[in-house]
């Protein structure tokens, strides 16, 4: 996978194409630029900063109002990133651990290895648990574990559309290839580690259809049954424009 300095994204307010490391000062002066005053009073929001820990290719810049809630948060990431069959999340913001018990499928998780940290409920607003500067941690099924890195960048107050949280920047699709014919990978075998990556026709010409799994921009590709967003205008699959970078 790329390394920091060679993963490009786009930024959704302007369209322009950014390495990762510039967007954060992109953004400073992007948001302000393309502010569109609403009704009623500015709120406080949080400029969050969203990356796989161990696959940092992956990474969300985001505007979430200081009074949504952790699970907010938490239902946002699902939503584009993470969702494939309801497993338990938590964050972690200084050793205390935020928890969503789903009382589904893995739920025993927990009782076989519990936790080192207090333990509270994910049912409190960001304002009360974070601020500027704070970096923290999210996980997402606790057996074939998913975890994010997250940062408070900024906060600022203006208008958040309805109150949502707001995609202001992500990576483009990394760029996988097929290891036989070099073109654009499409599936991943994944029942050997590290994952090898095919064109449709060759993925099955080597494995058959057995551990195939369809690639798609998210640090959980790959992984149990996830196969992207439930959400379709939440998938973005797009490649690095030509020229770029
Ligand atoms: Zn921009
Ligand atoms: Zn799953
Ligand atoms: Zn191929």
């Amino acid at each position: 996978m790329s390394s920091r300095t060679l993963s490009y994204g786009k930024c959704f307010l302007c369209g322009e194409t950014l390495a990762k490391s510039a967007v954060g000062r992109h953004l400073a002066k992007c948001v302000p630029a393309h502010e569109k005053v609403g009704r009623g009073r500015p709120a406080r929001l949080f400029h969050l900063r969203v990356e796989g820990r161990y696959a940092p290719a992956y990474w969300l810049h985001l505007e979430i109002p200081a009074s949504a809630t952790l699970l907010d948060l938490d239902d946002f990431l699902r939503a584009i990133w993470l969702e494939c069959c309801d497993h338990l999340s938590a964050f972690t913001i200084r050793n205390v651990r935020y928890e969503r018990d789903t009382g589904m499928v893995d739920a025993m998780w927990k009782d076989i290895f519990g936790s080192p940290w207090p333990i509270a409920s994910m049912k409190v607003k960001l304002h009360q648990v974070l601020s500027v500067g704070d970096r923290f941690t999210h996980e997402y099924d606790y057996g074939t574990t998913t975890e994010l890195q997250l940062k408070v960048i900024s906060e600022r107050m203006g208008f958040a559309p309805k109150g949502e949280i707001r995609l202001l920047a992500r990576n483009y699709a990394p760029d996988l290839r097929c290891e036989v014919c070099g073109r654009p990978a499409e599936v991943l075998y994944v029942f050997e580690y590290p994952y090898e990556s095919y064109c449709e026709e060759h993925g099955l010409e080597k494995h058959g259809d057995e551990g195939l799994m369809p690639i798609v921009n998210s640090p959980r590709v790959g992984v149990c049954g996830y196969t992207g967003p439930f959400d379709e205008s939440l998938r973005f699959e797009e490649r690095i424009p030509v020229g770029k970078g």
